[in-house]
């Protein structure tokens, strides 16, 4: 895209041409001056401009010398990835997991803490004192934390700024969760939405489906829901609450489920509904060892695992149906049990859609895992760091 003539005050032309010069060297980085000249359509002199003072804040670095042409060879710039950190955290019902990035989105560390309490107010508290000592720890980056993502096992309402609603945390229901927790963390930035939506945005950004034009990205933990990407835009719906798709019925006088509901397709195909097949409870059956348990070749668990496949490939004949994608990238905590889950959901789609709308669907388990929806936590602090980062540049 060119971006050419642009009219207005010259604080304001400044502050664009500073967007736009940051926007186009995180997408290409790294890269030269004159190849951001040549891909926005600025002028040389003004890419320059923008770059210096970038690097006067220290927020781009110069990297060697490039190419073989003639004279002299351009300089590459990248973003400093060191500069700051970007964190994701993912609220599941049992747990919650922080992931610590640079700017870069690589990860510098992650963990996990038990979510002791089902009270909203007691996760701000913890989550504060967290952020906190990540604060401290990290103080030697320039920026310190330059954004929080944080996403929920429900639907956040973006313009009341509360939780709409979430079936397996119904405490957290109307809370306003990014008022307390920029209350108890003035200075902060926080990013909130529903697990399914963050978790599509993350396998785009950090994962293999890049370059897949229609993806439904499964949220399967310890409940389910769906995320529909199609050509870059998340499908959200009018309300913001689209692809609630774990509370689908597949069993019209099936097991009650905290919805309210009755017989709801996540009842039979979540993290849940693997520990009653298996008759046991996270604290005494921790999910690594399920996973442990599956690769072992344990029986009980191989069979609980063809069982949930089933029912998870009739959910997701629905989604095919629905939703003609390209591919379906199943994420959250069931991504790891890979193969035997994926062979099982395979057997029942065949058997319950004709093979011709099957022909060209790719169905995998995200090689982000656990961490996938955390990564997609992180992918919306960096959806954000060009207006960051120039707000930053133009303090003087
Ligand atoms: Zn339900």
């Amino acid at each position: 895209m060119q971006f050419k003539g642009q009219i207005g005050n010259l604080d304001l032309v400044r502050k664009i041409n500073l967007e736009i010069t940051f926007k186009t060297i995180l997408e290409h980085r790294p890269v030269s001056r004159a190849t951001i000249a040549s891909i926005t359509g600025l002028n040389k002199m003004t890419v320059s401009s923008c770059v210096d003072l970038f690097l006067q804040k220290g927020i781009v670095i110069e990297l060697g010398k490039t190419g073989t042409s003639r004279g002299r060879p351009p300089t590459l710039v990248d973003i400093n990835a060191s500069a700051g950190i970007c964190v994701g955290v993912e609220v599941e019902v049992n747990q919650f997991t922080v992931l610590i990035t640079n700017l870069a989105g690589t990860s510098l560390e992650s963990t996990s803490y038990p979510l002791t309490s089902k009270e909203p107010q007691s996760f701000v508290d913890a989550i504060s004192t967290i952020l906190a000592d990540i604060a401290r720890t990290y103080q030697h980056y320039r920026l310190g934390i330059v954004g929080v993502g944080i996403v929920i096992p429900g639907y956040f309402n973006l313009r009341t700024k509360v939780v709409d609603y979430s079936a397996n945390l119904q405490e957290w229901n109307r809370f306003p969760l990014q008022g307390e927790l920029i209350k108890r963390n003035p200075g902060l930035s926080f990013s909130i939405n529903p697990a399914p939506y963050a978790g599509a945005m993350g396998e785009i950004h950090f994962g293999r489906a890049k370059q897949t034009e229609s993806l439904v990205y499964v949220a399967s933990s310890w409940g389910l829901s769906v995320g529909v990407c199609h050509k870059g835009e998340l499908f959200t719906g009018a309300a913001g609450i689209a692809g609630r798709l774990g509370h689908s019925t597949i069993h019209l006088n099936g097991k009650k489920c905290t919805c309210g509901s009755k017989g709801c397709w996540e009842m039979y195909a979540s993290v849940k509904a693997l520990y009653d097949l298996l008759g046991t409870t996270p604290e005494k059956l921790p999910f690594a060892d399920i996973v442990a348990g599956m690769n072992n070749r344990d029986g009980k668990i191989a069979g609980a695992v063809h069982e949930l496949g089933h029912y998870h490939g009739i959910g997701l004949a629905n989604v095919v149906n629905a939703y003609n994608p390209k591919a379906i990238c199943i994420g959250g905590h069931l991504a790891l049990l890979g193969a035997p889950l994926l062979n099982s959901i395979w057997n029942t789609l065949k058997e319950c859609i004709p093979d011709r709308f099957l022909d060209n669907l790719e169905i995998y388990c995200s090689e982000l895992g656990e961490l996938g929806v955390a990564y997609g936590a992180v992918s919306m602090v960096i959806n954000h760091l060009t207006d960051t980062l120039v707000s930053y540049s133009l303090v003087e």
